[in-house]
């Protein structure tokens, strides 16, 4: 294992602090990993390159992601841009022989999903998407309580996602709500998480029957005042499910839920127990066995811990609590010890692309008005407009 590894960050919003804040700290907090180097940051906006390499440390700021993925100093590179540049540069990447730290969605359509997975497969290096709150040690327990079987065979998974940062009807338009720029809407956005979270707890999705809408059909134009602009996309989601082993699910999902700020809320029923989870409490897993009294049974909070790895490494108290930002440390901690050859990168690219099945197979399936096998998701036919 090399002591020392270049990684290069493309993006400085919400999601390249988030990785960059993730490279500085891995290396502290994890001892059984090459120590990052943070090479180069881009982005379009040379002021925020310039200032982000400043704050961060990294040695160069460039405004070209050309440049950065070409640059021999950089073994690994986090992809962190809107969803329509995923593809052309994580492909770029991957043949350039770098590891790639990409955001989610994988891109706007299932086609070039699929053509991000084939270049993964054919490079020396690994991909890996920011499905973060798969890392999170309450869910990586709750899917060893469910392989023990501790709540028996899972019989349903029911689960949520809801955020209200699209609420406000009077927000303006942006890129966001248009098909070109950002592809489906909560689907691709917020939905695809849940479903990540679900194929973890209970397995490969099967089927689909799914319903979109889009509730605030037009925005308001920040430019043009009085003129407002076609929302193309949907506001929320929902569908019936089937996985592979025969449990039942739903799944739903709002950008436009009042109130709701990160609410992956799930809740796995087994034939022996329950196990529920909310993402706005994140270091708390309840869990209702049914043994003992009936008189005395009722839900047990675990609070996250020590005894959970790996949250030792971050504090050795427990209960104390991890937060967002700490996720994407420990997705970065599991891709270098992947890298180093002693685990799974955090999923796949190929395992990406399953989740991308199910979130186009639900649009597909609003087409053809009922249930849809997620292998028929077509990787060329654009997912249907909704109303
Ligand atoms: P953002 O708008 O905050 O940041 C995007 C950055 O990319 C901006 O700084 C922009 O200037 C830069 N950029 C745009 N075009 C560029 C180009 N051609 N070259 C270089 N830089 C360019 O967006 P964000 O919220 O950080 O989202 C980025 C990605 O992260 C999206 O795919 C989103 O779905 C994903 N995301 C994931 C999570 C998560 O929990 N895993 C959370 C939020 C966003």
């Amino acid at each position: 294992m090399p002591d020392r590894i270049g990684v290069g960050v493309i993006g400085t919003g919400f999601m390249g602090r988030c990785h960059a804040l993730a490279w500085r700290s891995v290396g502290a907090l994890f001892d059984d990993v090459p120590l990052p180097e943070l090479i180069a940051v881009c982005d379009v906006d040379a002021g925020a390159a310039a200032r982000m390499a400043e704050r961060f440390g990294f040695v160069r700021a460039s405004v070209d992601w050309r440049e950065l993925v070409a640059d021999p100093a950089i073994a690994v590179v986090s992809i962190t841009l809107p969803n329509a540049l995923h593809k052309e540069v994580a492909v770029a990447a991957l043949r350039a022989g770098k590891h790639v730290w990409c955001e989610k969605p994988m891109a706007l359509t299932l086609a070039d999903a699929e053509i991000m997975a084939s270049a993964a497969a054919e490079a020396p290096g690994l991909a890996a998407l920011g499905y973060n709150y798969l890392r999170n040690p309450a869910v990586e327990h709750a899917a060893r309580l469910i392989e023990s079987g501790a709540i028996g065979k899972v019989a349903q998974f029911r689960g949520v996602v809801d955020e209200d940062y699209s609420a406000d009807p009077a927000l303006p338009w942006s890129w966001r709500y248009r098909r070109a720029a950002a592809g489906l809407g909560v689907l691709a956005d917020l939905m695809c998480h849940l479903i990540s979270v679900a194929q973890r707890l209970a397995g490969p999705i099967e089927r689909v029957c799914g319903d979109l809408d889009t509730v605030h059909l037009a925005r308001p134009l920040s430019d043009q005042p009085g003129e407002r602009r076609p929302v193309e996309n949907e506001d929320v989601a929902s569908a019936l499910v089937r996985f592979a082993d025969g449990a039942s699910g739903t799944l739903a999902s709002s950008r436009i839920a009042w109130g709701r700020k990160n609410r992956l809320a799930w809740e796995v029923h087994g034939t022996r127990g329950t196990l529920a989870f909310d993402q706005e409490r994140m270091n708390e897993l309840l869990l209702f066995e049914a043994d003992g009294p009936a008189a005395t049974r009722g839900f047990r909070t675990i609070l996250t811990g020590p005894l959970h790895p790996p949250y030792a490494r971050f504090c050795p108290a427990p209960g104390h609590g991890l937060g967002f930002n700490d996720l994407k440390v420990i997705e970065a901690a599991q891709l270098l010890q992947a890298i180093a050859g002693r685990a799974a990168p955090p999923t796949s690219f190929a395992e990406g692309l399953a989740i991308e099945r199910t979130v186009h197979a639900i649009a597909a399936s609003v087409a053809s008005g009922g249930w849809i096998r997620t292998e028929a998701a077509l990787p060329r036919a654009e997912a249907p407009m909704t109303s």
